[in-house]
């Protein structure tokens, strides 16, 4: 069976771990942390990254960074993983949810501007398979009702929208490295901090509401409670593993867009005669090949095709049930505006096999059997 997802593995990983077990610091924000927050603020061009045990938690800091609570509304897709509305739903704001641009998956700018209100807060974006949303136009939508934009970019490192790193547009941006994800280590995650006046309270709010990274840095000569806060640190075991990932960052993106542009090759005559769609990489965006799918006729199909691909030994997998569906969706949120695309176009996503050092033979081997079932 080909898998749909085998998590990324460069070889030195083991090494790196060994020596942060030697260096008598196994906590957050060490030697490791370091390395990878830099390479980050480095890699991307921001002001400041911070490590944190996944991206639910980096989304938890950005919904406690920009004081929503009750009474607030935020706008995000309906499209997106749970961890995108509960960050902000457990902070008591409600969500609205708003159509996708079919072309990309990603939130459609004028269903923002629609679903604006006086209590708007926040605009939560999800670069969708790594492939940018319109910034320029959200960016636009929020300066015009000052509302914060958080960039929900857990697929989307090494993803860029007009030379920018995903992750540096907004006010803030948020990264994952679960398994499922281009760069990993286990789970973790990081927080992406564009708007310098957020730093200060970023680092407390990591260290359980305390000043204690101005501490360490000799800033102060004990440290205290401050501030609201949580535990939002990654273990340097888990840096150590992911700093391996982040210096061969350009070799996994690499591979990865090779098989992509197989996928997308050897695809394209089902596209052309209309029996399935594949994604749009729309102009001025360049994307890290999170994620190929393709679109079939509807659900039906789609089921059929995944079973299809089953029996040839090729795992295929859908995707999102968009939120505004779900029990808590409906509890802690609605859908503004009409459902044109949202619904119908998750039903008709089907993921192919897509990771690091996937064979050449495999992917050839899905496109193949994909084939022979619309010859079928
Ligand atoms: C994977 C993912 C998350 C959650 O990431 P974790 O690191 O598992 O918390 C959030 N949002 C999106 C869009 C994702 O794809």
């Amino acid at each position: 069976m080909i898998p749909f997802n085998k998590p990324c593995m460069i070889g030195p990983e083991m090494e790196a771990m060994k020596d942060a077990m030697q260096q008598n610091e196994l906590s957050g924000n060490g030697p490791f942390g370091d390395k990878c927050t830099s390479w980050l603020e480095n890699k991307l061009d921001c002001e400041k990254a911070i490590l944190t045990p996944s991206c639910t938690a980096a989304l938890e800091m950005t919904a406690l960074l920009t004081e929503v609570g009750e009474g607030d509304e935020v706008i995000m897709p309906s499209y997106t993983f749970v961890s995108t509305a509960n960050a902000f739903a457990l902070r008591g704001a409600s969500i609205r949810f708003v159509d996708v641009s079919p072309e990309t998956m990603n939130i459609n700018p004028e269903k923002i501007a629609e679903a604006v209100t006086e209590r708007t807060k926040v605009i939560v974006v999800v670069h969708y398979a790594g492939v940018s949303c319109d910034m320029d136009s959200i960016m636009e939508i929020a300066a015009e009702h000052g509302l914060w934009v958080i960039e929900d970019a857990a697929q989307g490192l090494m993803s860029k929208y007009k030379r920018k790193s995903l992750g540096t547009i907004g006010h803030m941006g948020t990264f994952s490295f679960h398994e499922t994800k281009n760069y990993t280590c286990g789970e973790g995650g990081a927080l992406i901090i564009n708007d310098r006046s957020l730093v200060d309270r970023a680092e407390i709010l990591q260290e359980k509401g305390t000043d204690r990274s101005q501490f360490m840095k000799g800033m102060v000569d004990k440290y205290t409670w401050r501030d609201l806060g949580s535990s939002y640190l990654l273990s340097e075991l888990n840096a150590a593993y992911l700093s391996v990932q982040l210096e061969h960052a350009d070799v996994i993106n690499q591979d990865r867009l090779r098989a992509w542009e197989q996928y997308e090759e050897g695809l394209q005559s089902l596209v052309e005669s209309g029996k399935i769609a594949i994604p749009t990489i729309p102009k001025n965006c360049e994307h890290n090949a999170h994620m190929f799918y393709i679109k079939t006729k509807d659900d039906q199909e789609r089921s059929n095709l995944m079973l299809y691909l089953k029996e040839n030994e090729v795992m295929a997998v859908p995707h999102y049930v968009p939120l505004c569906s779900s029990q808590a969706g409906k509890k802690f949120g609605e859908f503004v505006g009409e459902d044109r695309y949202t619904t119908t176009e998750s039903e008709r996503i089907l993921r192919l096999p897509l990771y690091y050092g996937i064979k050449k033979e495999d992917v050839e081997h899905g496109i193949k059997s994909i084939h022979q079932f619309y010859k079928a």
